[in-house]
């Protein structure tokens, strides 16, 4: 461990900070996961080897198709943990650092690469589809305060995002990601989010 910690550290020495932070999770949804369990009967629980195989399958694709098609930019390194957690599956935590070309000189390149809006349901339907099943936070604070990442009445996570016409780096260079009021919301545990949540698309180009 405290060996590749300071592989990591010496990463960050030699290439700056990383561009891309990205969660990838298992989804039990997985056309391979429920071929095999759902003819059986069984739950998730029961077979953890294939769920992690194909999990490890899937991120390693996941990594070769960044660093081999270049959707973004030349990836010059990256570095991931995979988590397994008492509940739920496994995610893992990907760091891309790009080359210094691929950078991002300023907030409007990070919007051709990362969307926290609800996309348009007539325009994107399969999109919409995704996002609102995978991708949406919450809900919590006022429409859900039992929610576990409540803490002294707010949301530790500080969810609802507020709206931003704009993407900005503030002072401690703690990203606003763009949320724009556009109208298209979706609906989650009977309530309404129009853009507020934060959720992540990568658009692959
Ligand atoms: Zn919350």
């Amino acid at each position: 461990m405290d060996g590749l910690y300071h592989d990591c550290a010496a990463i960050c020495g030699h290439d700056g900070y990383p561009d891309l932070f990205i969660i990838f999770t298992c989804n039990s949804k997985w056309p391979e996961i429920k071929r095999l369990l759902d003819p059986l009967h069984l739950k998730l629980v029961h077979r953890p080897d294939i769920v992690c195989r194909m999990f490890k399958m899937n991120l390693d694709m996941l990594i070769k198709d960044l660093k081999k098609e270049r959707f973004f930019g030349k990836v010059v390194a990256d570095v991931h943990t995979i988590n397994f957690q008492k509940r739920s599956l496994p995610h893992a935590h990907i760091l891309i650092f790009w080359d210094s070309l691929s950078n991002f000189s300023d907030p409007k390149d990070i919007d051709k690469v990362i969307c926290a809006e609800i996309p348009n349901q007539f325009e994107h339907p399969e999109l919409y589809k995704a996002v609102k099943k995978f991708m949406l936070y919450g809900p919590c604070s006022s429409a859900n305060i039992f929610s576990p990442c409540m803490k002294e009445g707010r949301c530790s996570k500080f969810y609802p995002k507020s709206f931003a016409d704009l993407t900005t780096i503030d002072v401690e260079m703690y990203l606003i990601y763009r949320r724009r009021k556009t109208g298209c919301y979706a609906e989650k545990g009977n309530v309404a989010k129009i853009i507020a949540m934060l959720f992540l698309t990568i658009l692959l180009c």
